[in-house]
């Protein structure tokens, strides 16, 4: 866990709040790679509010950690009351929805509303070291006055000459932008064979929306996309709801919870059979003695054929029961930069 400040926080696009936060020490911050989340809380008071996770916006390389959120629920909504200096605890980094050098040539996003920042971080971070990849950006938005990021996004085709972005609006009016790729439509198949039409091959597509947006394109994808791992998705749907305070979630606590039960389970086994071994020795041992001072074979083969179980078991539980108290038994992930 990271100890992080406020150091800025706005409203974008009407409902987004932007959180840019500080590190309280230089030396204690995440380490990410562009496209991972975190999980973060604040504190109401003295207590601390329930966690909930955020695509990073910022690039690995940027002094500040950034979050877009969109003001809708308790939490959020809370997030809009802190104050400049206030403290953020933020935990990971999370997720694979990260780019993979080596294998991603041609790079397609396609992200609906708030589905964009994951992206912004991938961006910001592409352009900043130059990177020698074809990206193309299919946003999806329901109003040309609500796009998240739509200047910087811009500003990324400007400095970026292998990005292009194309605007998707579902609702209202659209208004022609000089230099901006804006269409009053939803992303279909036509619209995705348009922007990879020169590309061969080697084409890797990130999807990050709402999950009916997101299932959508993986339904067209698999009609056209042979290798699964070429469509790679982000889904905002937390998977499990985390209590208020805690600092446990519950796969953790579920986690923890098999591995104690896992642990006492060999231990008792071990018990067990300790249990059944010790007295089977006593027995050999007490059976050698006794045919070391008989002279009679018949009694020594009795001895071996015919188990001594009976007398031997009666000693064993009492062996047994005294021998008892003796017989007991990531990823840190490195910057990208
Ligand atoms: C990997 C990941 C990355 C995300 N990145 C972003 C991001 O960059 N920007 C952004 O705005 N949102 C993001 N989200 C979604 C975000 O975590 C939740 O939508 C956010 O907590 C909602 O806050 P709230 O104030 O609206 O509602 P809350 O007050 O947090 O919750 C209201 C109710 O909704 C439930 N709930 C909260 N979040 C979810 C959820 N995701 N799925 C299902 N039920 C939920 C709660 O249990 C509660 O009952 C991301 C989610 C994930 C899992």
């Amino acid at each position: 866990m990271y100890k992080y400040t406020v150091k800025e926080k706005s409203i974008i696009s009407g409902d987004i709040l932007l959180l840019t936060l500080q590190p309280e020490k230089i030396s204690e911050q995440i380490r990410f790679y562009p496209g991972q989340y975190a999980a973060i809380s604040y504190y109401l008071g003295s207590r601390p509010s329930p966690t909930r996770c955020f695509s990073i916006v910022s690039s690995p390389r940027e002094k500040y950690l950034q979050f877009a959120m969109r003001i809708g629920g308790a939490f959020t909504q809370a997030a809009t009351t802190l104050e400049i200096g206030d403290r953020v605890d933020v935990d990971g980094p999370f997720g694979q929805f990260t780019l993979d050098p080596e294998f991603d040539d041609n790079l397609v996003f396609i992200a609906g509303g708030i589905g964009v920042t994951p992206f912004m971080s991938i961006l910001r971070y592409a352009t900043e070291i130059r990177l020698n990849k074809p990206i193309r950006l299919l946003y999806s938005c329901r109003s040309q006055d609500h796009i998240p990021f739509m200047a910087e996004l811009l500003e990324h085709e400007r400095q970026n000459p292998n990005f292009k972005v194309a605007f998707f609006i579902t609702d209202g009016q659209v208004t022609p932008i000089a230099d901006a790729q804006i269409t009053k439509q939803t992303i279909n198949e036509e619209s995705l064979s348009l922007v990879t039409n020169n590309w061969s091959k080697n084409i890797t597509y990130f999807i990050c929306g709402p999950t009916g947006f997101r299932k959508n394109f993986e339904t067209i994808l698999s009609k056209v996309v042979d290798d699964p791992d070429r469509v790679v998705t982000e889904s905002f749907t937390q998977a499990t709801k985390l209590s208020i305070g805690s600092k446990f979630s519950l796969p953790t606590l579920t986690y923890s919870l098999t591995a104690l039960a896992l642990l006492f389970g060999t231990g008792f086994i071990m018990s067990v059979d300790l249990a059944r071994a010790v007295p089977k020795i006593l027995n050999e041992q007490a059976a050698s003695s006794q045919n070391s001072t008989s002279t009679s074979p018949t009694s020594s083969n009795s001895s071996t054929s015919t188990p001594t179980s009976t007398s031997t078991n009666g000693n064993s539980s009492s062996a047994t029961t005294n021998s008892a108290p003796t017989q007991t038994y990531s990823q840190p992930i490195t910057s990208v930069s």
